[in-house]
């Protein structure tokens, strides 16, 4: 699939639930209301969905959420979805420890874990989770082979552990990348760019590479130690005019940008009976909406990050 400004698109975003066990300041309120049930997809709409994206060339997706691994089903999910898709996963890897073995069994080939700092105390005031279970969940993936990547959101909050998060990814001999805040429903007070990232990590004496782990919009460094660092810079450098990816929230709505409010919902489509050929051409008129940019600068995110998943 192309867009209208030739951009090839391959890639899926397919959050599976808005629910999540953390509450992460920057993604959902504490006393955030999650969609009724009936709202979100069952299985047999994911698995009817991905089979029509896969028609459609999309190589790759990513599950996604909320926190994906709040589904009893993720790991049907994995196993029919990587007969068609390279599949990877985002998670908060709290309940990684249990899921690992499984997921890898069923076709997972990597998975991006959210570690936003490694003091317990810090840890519980950026997502009101633990961070026990996350460190548990990281090493049972390593253990079972999964390419695993670390993810930090980094913010006023945790700038200061910029480093010390960069020597623990080294340690366990994993990726991690540093994601700028983006304003989800909110302006983005207590963000950090990517140059004051790039200075807190002097120390590694960071060489830009063309490595591409995985194909997101990170752009990859290399330690003095020879470990990767990668910078997600949504926010002060704009990937846009290489984005290769749409969005399906865990309601069935695809959304052509993270941006953007315009979408169409493919699971009222389902659930009226459409036609396949009908769902082709509504997610058709999503990519003719794609933007040739975000305008996140300038505004805030009005979707919410739990429905859609980053
Ligand atoms: N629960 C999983 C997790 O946290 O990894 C997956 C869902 S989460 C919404 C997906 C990704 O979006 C995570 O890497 C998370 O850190 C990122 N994210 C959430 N809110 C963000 C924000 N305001 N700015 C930048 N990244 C954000
Ligand atoms: Fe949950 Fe992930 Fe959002 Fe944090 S970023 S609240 S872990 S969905």
């Amino acid at each position: 699939m192309r867009d209208r400004y030739a951009r090839v698109i391959n890639y899926l975003r397919f959050s599976i639930t808005d629910r999540c066990n953390h509450r992460c300041f920057y993604c959902m309120p504490p006393d955030v209301e999650f969609l009724a049930k009936e709202k979100l997809m069952s299985l047999e709409e994911i698995l009817t969905l991905g089979s029509i994206f896969h028609s459609l060339g999309i190589e790759q997706v990513r599950i996604t959420g909320g926190e994906p691994l709040m589904r009893d089903d993720v790991v049907q999910i994995v196993k029919a979805f990587s007969k068609y898709f390279r599949v990877s996963m985002t998670t908060n890897g709290s309940r990684l420890k249990d899921f690992a073995e499984d997921l890898k069994s069923a076709g997972l080939q990597s998975v991006n874990v959210s570690l936003n700092s490694l003091d317990e105390y810090k840890f519980r005031q950026i997502t009101r989770g633990e961070i026990k279970p996350v460190l548990d969940g990281i090493d049972e993936a390593i253990k079972n082979q999964l390419f695993v990547k670390l993810n930090v959101v980094v913010s006023k909050m945790n700038i200061d552990e910029v480093p010390e998060l960069a020597e623990y990814a080294s340690f366990k001999g994993v990726p991690i990348r540093f994601i700028e805040m983006m304003p989800v429903g909110r302006k983005n007070s207590g963000a950090v760019f990517e140059k004051e990232i790039l200075d807190r990590l002097s120390s590694f004496e960071l060489k830009p590479v063309s490595v591409q782990l995985g194909v997101g919009p990170a752009r990859y460094f290399v330690t003095s130690g020879g470990n990767y660092v990668g910078i997600i810079s949504a926010m002060s450098k704009s990937f846009c005019s290489s984005c290769n990816k749409i969005r399906l929230s865990c309601d069935g709505k695809l959304y052509p940008c993270l941006g953007s409010t315009i979408h169409v919902d493919l699971l009222q489509a389902i659930r009226s009976k459409y036609s396949h050929q009908q769902i082709i051409q509504l997610i058709q008129k999503v990519l003719e909406s794609k933007p040739y940019q975000h305008d996140m600068n300038n505004s805030e995110i009005d979707s919410k990050m739990n429905r859609l998943g980053g």
